[in-house]
């Protein structure tokens, strides 16, 4: 066996050949887990009472990953309990003890990262270096929350005194058992993210991962389990809307965390704080615009866009969907963009040469076609726009062709809704001005691009642009790829209840509440 990568930021490039050799023995190490039973994990305690459900490859449908068991109203129950019993030795535990322990976690992560990531190109359609970009970003949103407490050295601040008999400080303390409700596109890091946070915190968590991931969610819970986590303060509740309800209604829940749709995520505010405010944590939908401007550098504005319209088939909250190019250069702009995504490689994720790997479900495709089809009607397709049938020879997978349209109306649907399949549309505008405008016509506020060869524009741009996550000129993806510590990830607007990123130095105290304590002597 060759030595394993070690996978960084720094070491996850295609010519990497020691990561894709570590990869390839991960996916051997995957394969052979395939066939297994995944059970509701409660304080430990394996549990297969609940619902059997099959999780299938989108790749090929007929390959069956694992098997699961949703966890029971009862599960879900116990499990809140169960969490709430074992709180208070937790937050208890010296806050370096809680560290050292996640560190361990976020170092099992590194060490299993070729067969996770393998794992979730299977499960998900994540192509290689997104898979093991996913499994390192958890670990290092882990370590990064660790690095946090140490810096505020546990958040606790003394405080000043109005007599000398007085001890002042103000405390920031954990509020109890906290759910996780993580979404199927970024298995491990948005459920080891907010994990990671609520645990080093002193919260237990109750981790519910979309169905769609469940086996590479399980496999996060083994490395917290492995890493001496004790189980009664991490637990797994898989299933689908009705064990998200079931956190949601559970009065015993004290904070939550949510990535999904937007929709969805406004309901859960709503009814997770019915009772009396707890703190929510939503993390939600996207229609991401990138703008280039007549000044820009076209390959980098067009390669920008490529890899943030179609990674993940456009399956990320942080996707481009909408680009405003300055009329001078929009033919040249659509050209370029036109041959980058013609240079995509369409197939089965764990393969070396492939870059967009099938959209998720059945749905997806029939989101993606309906699009289609309406940007046949009312504007133009410029590249794409196919579904990818059996005889092409990729039998029951969700293959689709990434897809740019221009030529649609400003106030399109499809300019509008979020799609979350690999469809860009082309808007020509006559002004930064204009540009900037219908970029910010929009209920969301996730991500924005800019491309420019001028200063003036940049700040203006950077000054008025309303999105959380902004980047400009950057060749390695006009609105997606952001790194913990180094691009802080959250949304404005629609996009996200928090105001503080994840993997920013603001975020982990949104798992923590002030307790202000004067004590006289
Ligand atoms: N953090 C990811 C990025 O920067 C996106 C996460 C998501 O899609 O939810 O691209």
């Amino acid at each position: 066996m060759t030595a394993r990568v070690r996978v960084t930021y720094a070491t996850l490039s295609a010519d990497n050949e020691d990561l894709h050799t570590s990869y390839e023995e991960g996916l051997r190490v995957a394969k052979s887990w395939l066939g297994a039973t995944i059970p509701t994990k409660v304080a430990g305690e394996a549990r297969t009472a609940g619902a059997a459900f099959a999780v299938t490859s989108p790749s090929d449908t007929a390959i069956r990953l694992c098997t699961a068991h949703a966890a029971t109203p009862e599960d879900t129950d116990d499990a809140v309990r169960s969490a709430a019993a074992a709180f208070g030795r937790w937050r208890r535990t010296p806050w370096a003890e809680r560290v050292a322990l996640l560190r361990r976690a976020a170092d099992l992560i590194s060490e299993r990262a070729p067969e996770l990531a393998a794992l979730m190109s299977m499960e998900v359609g994540k192509n290689r270096l997104e898979a093991l970009g996913d499994v390192e970003e958890s670990a290092d949103l882990i370590r990064y929350y660790c690095d946090q407490y140490e810096a505020a050295d546990g958040f606790t601040a003394p405080m000043d005194t109005l007599s000398p008999a007085e001890t002042t400080s103000s405390v920031l303390r954990p509020y109890g058992p906290w759910a996780v409700i993580s979404p199927f596109n970024f298995p491990m890091a948005l459920a080891a993210g907010p994990a990671g946070a609520a645990l080093v915190a002193g919260n237990p968590v109750l981790i519910k991962p979309s169905p769609q991931g469940t086996f590479t969610a399980a496999k996060l819970h083994d490395c917290l389990i492995d890493a001496g986590i004790p189980a009664g303060v991490a637990h797994l509740l898989p299933g689908g809307d009705e064990v998200g309800q079931a956190l949601v209604e559970h009065d015993g829940v004290a904070g939550l965390t949510f990535t999904g749709s937007t929709a969805t995520g406004a309901l859960v505010r709503a009814r997770f704080s019915r009772r009396f405010p707890k703190p929510v944590i939503t993390e939600t939908g996207g229609k991401n615009a990138a703008v280039v401007t007549a000044s820009a550098d076209l390959a980098v504005a067009a390669a920008g866009v490529a890899r943030s319209a179609f990674g993940l088939s456009g399956q990320k909250c942080s996707a481009c969907s909408r680009v405003y190019v300055q009329r001078e250069v929009v033919d040249d702009f659509l050209a370029a963009l036109a041959a980058e995504a013609d240079a995509l490689v369409v197939g089965d994720p764990t393969q070396r040469a492939v870059f967009l790997g099938p959209v998720i479900d059945a749905a997806a495709v029939a989101r993606y076609t309906a699009a289609v089809d309406h940007a046949r009607e009312h504007g133009r397709i410029v590249v794409g726009g196919d579904v990818l049938r059996p005889d092409e020879g990729r039998s029951r997978g969700h293959f689709v062709t990434p897809t740019v349209v221009t030529g649609l109306p400003a106030d399109d649907p499809l300019l509008r809704d979020e799609l979350f399949v690999p469809f860009v549309a082309v808007v020509a505008v006559d002004s930064l001005d204009e540009a900037i405008t219908l970029a910010n016509a929009t209920d969301y506020g996730l991500t924005a691009g800019f491309f420019s060869g001028d200063d003036a524009e940049i700040e203006r741009f950077l000054d008025e642009i309303e999105a959380g996550v902004v980047y400009v000129n950057r060749a390695a993806g006009a609105t997606t790829g952001a790194w913990p510590g180094v691009q802080p990830f959250g949304g404005w607007k629609g996009s996200g209840s928090s105001g503080k990123a994840g993997g920013g130095p603001h975020y982990v105290q949104l798992y923590l509440r002030e307790q202000s304590r004067t004590v006289v002597a």
